[in-house]
């Protein structure tokens, strides 16, 4: 109260808001005081805040006026997750992060520091709707873009979403997860990439090696399936078709222990800090496995879980040569580097998810983009699929990495390749 006070606001109407309110107030001071906290931060001390993206668009701002987010419904939606909401219904979020800042609230004094904050965002809103339509209304699944030359978040959507301005008491499962940084899900061949980096590193005699393939073959009696017959490949164009029977002896070769070890410094079993925001988890078998488990977890099945974001950060790091720009969100983040993988074998990586796209999924896929990646369709155990792609633009004008996932959406290449197509398509113009 003090500081309205200050703010010579009518003493008359201070003393009407006392009265009215200090019958409940007393009482459920002590359950509420928190979330009151907010509420007389926003109202009553003064305290205001604004977010804006990365081109002075409006994405939401509070002040003794009220709450209030964008103002078309489509840039609400596909923002929705990585701001979160005022009422906390999503549990994450920028907005609730940041207002956590203004609710020192003190119990004893019974007011909190008025202070204005303004955010501006590396996000791109534009990015957001252009990757928020290109998942459509009726799929699921989440995009992330980030440059990787500066750590910048251009893009994170995450679909189901809602509109925060109207509450929806029973959403589509799933609405109030954020997928790009809050879940963990089954990577299938996008994991490939994690295969071949820990072999790059630790299988001498890869590059002589050759894999024959009729559709199937068997590790240890047990069958391993691919979609197609690959024929004779080599390591390289093994990642290229994606052949499964060859990847499972890869992972075999490489062995549990050194997969494990991979697994965890690339830091997909970790958890990582976005801005305040704490990402998922993911995970990889630690108890024995026989080899055909191994081979079921070296092609990105078995018991293996990824976050989209540190897939995120794993081809950031490809892209970058090996070294991590750590991703960040808010504009003037102080940023800092990893050296996440071997140079050596990030530019190897890099030529083979080129070479994925010029020998086997078709430039013209992606026109105009040098696109460098890799699909992913993982069979989630209840028959349906989740389409990945990942991968980055090799192109020194637009350094965009990305990761794009549609859930039970078919075929990586055909379903989440073509939205990272529309996705960096729109980045590229912009
Ligand atoms: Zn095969």
């Amino acid at each position: 109260m003090k500081k309205i006070t200050r703010r010579a606001i009518s003493v008359l109407l201070i003393m009407a808001l006392v009265l009215f309110g200090v019958g409940v107030y007393v009482v459920r001071l002590l359950e509420y005081g928190d979330s009151w906290a907010l509420y007389f931060s926003r109202l009553n001390s003064g305290s205001s805040g604004v977010l804006h993206d990365r081109n002075g668009e409006l994405l939401a701002e509070f002040s003794r006026n009220g709450s209030f987010y964008a103002e078309d419904a489509l840039t609400r939606k596909a923002c929705f997750h990585i701001l979160g909401d005022y009422e906390g219904r999503t549990g994450s979020g920028l907005i609730p992060a940041f207002t956590e800042g203004i609710k020192d609230y003190s119990i004893f004094t019974g007011t909190t520091h008025s202070q204005d904050y303004e955010f501006n965002l590396t996000l791109d809103a534009a990015l957001n709707r252009a990757a928020y339509e290109a998942i459509g209304e009726d799929r699921e699944g989440a995009v992330l873009v980030c440059n990787y030359r500066t750590g910048e978040i251009l893009c994170i959507v995450s679909a189901p979403s809602t509109d925060p301005l109207f509450y929806d008491p029973d959403p589509p499962a799933g609405t109030y997860i954020n997928k790009c940084l809050n879940a963990t899900f089954v990577p299938g061949s996008v994991f490939k990439l994690v295969t071949s980096a820990a072999a790059i590193e630790t299988v001498s005699n890869i590059w002589d090696r050759q894999f024959f393939c009729e559709g199937e073959g068997e590790i240890a009696g047990v069958k391993i399936a691919c979609v197609d017959p690959h024929w004779t490949t080599n390591f390289r164009t093994a990642l290229s078709n994606s052949c499964n029977y060859a990847f499972a002896q890869i992972a075999v070769t490489v062995g549990q222990d050194n997969m494990k070890r991979y697994v965890k410094e690339y830091g997909f079993t970790d958890k990582h800090e976005l801005n305040g925001i704490t990402t998922a988890a993911g995970n990889f078998e630690t108890a024995y496995m026989g080899d055909p488990e191994l081979a079921w977890a070296g092609i990105g099945q078995w018991t293996d879980l990824i976050c989209p974001y540190s897939l995120l950060r794993y081809v950031c790091a490809i892209a970058n040569g090996g070294t991590l720009i750590e991703p960040y969100i808010i504009e003037g983040t102080e940023t800092q580097s990893v050296q996440l993988m071997n140079p050596s074998t990030a530019d190897t990586l890099r030529d083979m998810m080129r070479f994925n796209v010029t020998d086997h999924y078709g430039e013209d896929r992606f026109p105009g983009l040098a696109m460098c990646g890799k699909s992913g369709t993982a069979e989630v155990g209840d028959g349906t699929n989740n389409s990945w792609f990942t991968g980055f633009l090799d192109d020194e004008e637009h350094p965009y990495a990305f990761v794009v996932l549609i859930e039970k959406g078919g075929y990586g290449l055909a379903d989440a390749g073509s939205v990272a197509n529309t996705v960096m398509y729109t980045a590229v113009r912009k």
